[in-house]
């Protein structure tokens, strides 16, 4: 442990005025944890029929063995969710545990080398925004999370070969950390002199879902940040999905005594939604359900949430989401997802191809069925409501699926039977490769880079290079 470790986050006098104004509620989310509770006699007969006794037998008796669905992700869910998922399959696959997770545990434990980018625990460092784990659990857990490893609490490999789980960020340190970086980034003519990158500008708060924590937590980390001289904060979500009713008056009084302390800061709420199913009322037949006013009716306690957020100019929502087997391979959901959110000006972010998780292969579309979703998804939308990316996350920064080709490009061998492009839209570095692509010849199957590696046809953008896989020292 540091010595700022040690240390309690001091407030300035302002940020104090304001941590002064926020109340703090409890919440009943009405949660389920552990499939245990799914056996015992505490549940209602309609919860406990949630698994059925087959399927309860087959996962307790991999408890404990290697395969052990629970080690590799705790179950839990809220009521809310459990309400909408009884009637959506869908969603039952997002939150139900399954001993097809296990079956086959190939992936990487750290997925997108993330300790390497890792200069302070809790801390990811890659761009002019760093994400910081502020929590590690969430209301509920998705089966195909790409932060198994943080919320399961397992021990990950180090750059400096110790062995130990990923711990979340603390106050000072990061603060101290941020003045840090951006002194020696001021002093050296706007790049950091070892890494090469820019000003800290921006943080994105994450975990775990920050919106587990009570109100004066959220207001701690918000008003140190701002101090920090951070411009926009971003909180990434699904708790729309899980607990809807957590973006309660105290909340949004919360933000709005942040706005009227810090005006210059913006909020940037990233949500997570990954089927229409989870925000949208549907009718016994299962059809979602016209609204005379336009567009479709949704839940009331989501709506009054989205609503409440949008109508404050201080924040903007983006939904973003991954493309997961069984849960929104259906490129009509995804186009009513796209056309709903962004009527309730919620703006189409990302989707994002699966993660090299552990178990990933039970989870990942492949690369090429991912980009022909969103394709598909978006014909017949409007440029605004089509405005999502397909990214997937090279260890070298982030990175678009740009297109894939049916046929081949002439003269161009190896490209006979279609191609697939890849741009990094933001290097991990000094972002010298920032716009570069890769191409190469198509592969269905590929769930991962490493399914192109004996096809590239072209790799300005270096994300096959593996000379450029080996990362090296970061601040
Ligand atoms: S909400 Fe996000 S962090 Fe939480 S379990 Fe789902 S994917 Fe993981």
């Amino acid at each position: 442990m540091t010595e700022t470790s040690k240390i309690k986050y001091q407030p300035t006098i302002k940020a104090q005025e304001f941590l002064d104004t926020v109340e703090n509620p409890k919440y009943d989310r009405g949660m389920i944890r552990g499939l245990n509770r799914f056996l015992g006699d505490k549940l209602s007969e309609e919860m406990k029929a949630f698994y059925s006794q087959e399927e309860l037998e087959e996962l307790m008796n991999l408890k404990g063995t290697e395969r052990d669905v629970e080690a590799r992700m705790p179950v839990k869910i809220t009521n809310h969710y459990f309400q909408l998922a009884k009637n959506s399959l869908p969603l039952q696959n997002l939150i139900k545990a399954s001993p097809q997770e296990t079956a086959d545990l190939e992936g990487a434990p750290d997925p997108g080398k993330q300790m390497t980018y890792s200069p302070l625990e809790g801390l990811i460092h890659k761009y002019e925004l760093g994400l910081i784990y502020v929590v590690d659990t969430c209301s509920a857990h998705c089966r195909f999370c790409y932060r198994e490893e943080l919320i399961a609490r397992k021990e990950i490999k180090r750059e400096d070969g110790t062995v130990a789980s990923k711990g979340t960020a603390k106050i000072p340190e990061l603060v101290e950390y941020i003045l840090e970086h951006n002194k020696l980034v001021d002093e050296n003519g706007g790049r950091h002199p070892e890494t090469k990158r820019e000003r800290l500008r921006e943080i994105l708060m994450s975990g775990g879902d920050p919106m587990v924590l009570p109100n004066n937590k959220l207001a701690e980390w918000f008003s140190a940040l701002a101090d920090a001289g951070i411009e926009s904060i971003r909180l990434g979500t699904k708790e729309l999905a899980f607990y809807p009713d957590r973006f309660d008056s105290t909340f949004l009084n919360m933000i709005d005594n942040f706005n009227s302390t810090y005006p210059n800061v913006q909020l940037r709420i990233m949500i997570h939604f990954n089927h229409p199913d989870e925000f949208l009322q549907k009718n016994e037949e299962g059809n979602y359900i016209d609204n005379p006013d336009g567009g479709l009716i949704w839940i009331e306690s989501t709506k009054r949430a989205v609503k409440e957020l949008a109508k404050r100019n201080f924040i903007t929502i983006e939904n973003q989401a991954p493309f997961i087997k069984g849960i929104n391979h259906d490129s009509d959901a995804i186009r009513v997802m796209q056309r709903e959110l962004k009527r309730n000006q919620v703006n189409n972010h990302y989707f994002f191809c699966g993660r090299d998780i552990v178990g990933h292969k039970s989870f990942n579309l492949s690369i090429e069925d991912s980009w022909n979703l969103l394709n598909d998804s978006q014909k017949g939308l409007s440029g605004v409501e089509a405005s999502a990316r397909l990214s997937i996350t090279h260890y070298h920064g982030k990175t678009e699926v740009v297109a894939v080709t049916n046929q081949g490009i002439p003269g161009l061998k190896g490209s006979e039977n279609g191609v697939v492009i890849f741009k990094l839209l933001r290097g991990a570095f000094d972002a010298p490769n920032k716009g570069k692509v890769a191409i190469v010849g198509r592969n269905p199957e590929a769930i991962w880079f490493s399914g192109y590696e004996d096809r590239v046809l072209y790799d300005e953008a270096g994300l096959f290079n593996e000379s450029m896989q080996s990362t090296s020292s970061i601040s």
